[in-house]
Order: structure tokens, then sequence, then C-alpha cells
């Protein structure tokens, strides 16, 4: 057991936690706690268009109700600006990410030109059209210059071992986009570096970011965590479930019966896990995790 660990939960206050959002919740604290490691919870409110006011106070209920308690006072990523320039800034002068004025129309048409359409999750890969400098007038968003990278691989705890090339699949993602938001992926690397996050326990649906993640660390020259991604709770149609597709906020009153169901889809074994109150339910929950994490670890 390593004592030095520490995990989070980074919930983004885009609503209330869901069925699927306290699976990861649930998994990143049961982890923390069987390795005897801190857990913080960081409201990821970079993207601010899609934040609701309120959302973020509603989801640290929920938690505290459901008895996860971080160990120290949560952070919000839109109180935290100056660390993100300052890496954008080191970024820029090592040559690993430029500043590119495409409008959205300039990269449909570069890519029609090219006749090479990649399309990926809906989204075209970036054709490098301001790589070598800025093609229009003024920067609009700033990108990271993924283009000449190898191929990333990672081992997941859960699903194994994982590759990505990321200027082939991604392209040249955005940092910093158009509307001066800071992308997820710039203010995820940047926060769990400065906390000091050793594991990443989140929901699967994520998995596909870890490579662009790695870039990044790698970049800044930050050290990188290791991850875990956990299973995805279903709609009844079979689709993930999440706020965009109007998941039911959690109904916390009954605590006890929102962490069985998330214990579920981590399979943790019920017949362990007979306790009626929350603390005890949460303390057989990690010692049914340990057990599990134990025997899924890669190699042993
Ligand atoms: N804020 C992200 C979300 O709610 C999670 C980020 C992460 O765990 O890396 O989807």
């Amino acid at each position: 057991m390593t004592t030095a660990y520490t995990g989070r939960f980074a919930p983004s206050p885009t609503g209330p936690l869901h069925a699927g959002s306290l699976v990861a919740a649930l998994a990143s604290w049961l982890d923390a706690r069987a390795h005897g490691g801190r857990w913080l919870v960081r409201i990821e409110d970079v993207d601010g268009p899609r934040c609701v006011p309120g959302a973020d106070q509603i989801i640290l209920g929920q938690l505290s109700d459901c008895g996860l308690l971080p160990d120290e006072p949560p952070q919000w990523q839109s109180r935290r600006d100056a660390l993100y320039q300052s890496a954008q800034d080191r970024l820029l002068a090592s040559g690993h990410a430029y500043p590119c004025s495409c409008s959205r129309k300039d990269i449909e048409q570069a890519i029609t030109a090219s006749g090479a359409e990649r399309p990926r999750h809906g989204e075209r890969v970036y054709p490098g059209t301001c790589r070598n400098g800025l093609a229009g007038s003024t920067a609009r968003a700033w990108r990271f210059l993924a283009e000449g990278s190898n191929t990333v691989h990672w081992v997941d705890r859960r699903l194994g071992p994982q590759q990505q090339d990321v200027a082939r699949e991604v392209g040249d993602f955005v940092l910093r986009r158009a509307d001066a938001q800071w992308a997820y992926q710039l203010a995820v690397v940047v926060d769990d570096a400065d906390q000091g996050v050793t594991d990443i326990v989140r929901g699967e649906d994520l998995a596909d970011n870890t490579a662009r993640q790695i870039l990044l660390q790698r970049a800044l020259g930050l050290p990188t965590p290791r991850y875990l991604h956990t299973p995805l709770v279903l709609a009844e149609d079979g689709q993930k479930l999440s706020k965009q597709t109007g998941a039911q906020a959690l109904n916390t009153r009954h605590p006890l019966a929102c962490l069985q169901a998330a214990g579920q889809v981590l399979g943790l074994p019920a017949g362990q896990l007979t306790a009626q109150d929350l603390p005890g339910w949460l303390s057989q929950a990690v010692e049914a995790w340990r057990g599990q994490t134990q025997a899924m670890r890669p190699g042993a």
C-alpha cells in the first residue's frame, strides 16, 4: 500500500449529480480511502457558458449527504486563471503551443480543400493551417502542437493497456478557446499537478482524453498520474447517462440506496455490504474495493 496517494473528484457544475456521476465520485473516494490517501473535490467550472448557477453547491450537498467528504476545502477552477495562463505561456515559449486564427468555417474549408476528411466524434482533425504562423490577422484560440508527437501508451488500471496517436486521431487540440475560456484539457492537467493528484479515477467516457492529457503533462514537465476509468451507467436506451441527455438528478434523501446502486455498477459484492447505516456501509465498501482492485491490478 502506498501512503503518498491523492485522488480527486472533479465534477463540472452543469447540473446536479446523477446516478452516473455518483459512480465516479464513489470510486475515486473508495480508491483514496483504500490507499489511506487524500481525497479532494474540484469544481470544474472553467467552461462558463455550460455551468448552471448553484449547481456546485447542490453537488457538494449531494456528496456530503452520501458521506463523501473531501479532506480539504473544494477548489473552483474559475478562480485559478493565473495558473492556466502561466502554463499556456510556458507551452508557447517552448514551442508546444501556437495561436490560431481559424474560424470553424475556415477549418471546414481547409479540410474540404485537402480532401482529407477525418471525422472523429463529429469533430474534425484540425488541418494545421496556423501551425507555422497565423493565417489570419488575429489569434482566436491557442492550440497544442500534437503534430510530430509519438503514439501515447498508458495502462489503465481497469481497461488495461491503451494507446492513441493524438496527432492523427485528434490533431492539434485547443488549449484556450475563441471565447477566451480555458479548455478542459489544459485546466485539468494543470490542476491535477498543482494539487499533487497521483491517481485519477473517473468515468470511462473520459478515457479518450487521457492521451492528450499525458502529452500536455510531458510538455509541461509534470508527472503522469495513474488512471482508472470506471464503468458507465447506461440509460434505458443504452446511451450513456449524462446531464446532456436529461439524466435525473440524484435524490440523496436516501443516500444508502444511491450508494448501493453505485456500488453495484462498480461490481462491489452486495453480499459483503450488509450494513444499513452510511458509515458502516462505506467502510465495508472500502474493504470490498480493496479486495477487488488488488485483483484487477495489471500484472498482479
Ligand atoms: N469535469 C469533468 C466532468 O465532469 C471530469 C474531469 C475529470 O475527471 O478529469 O466530466
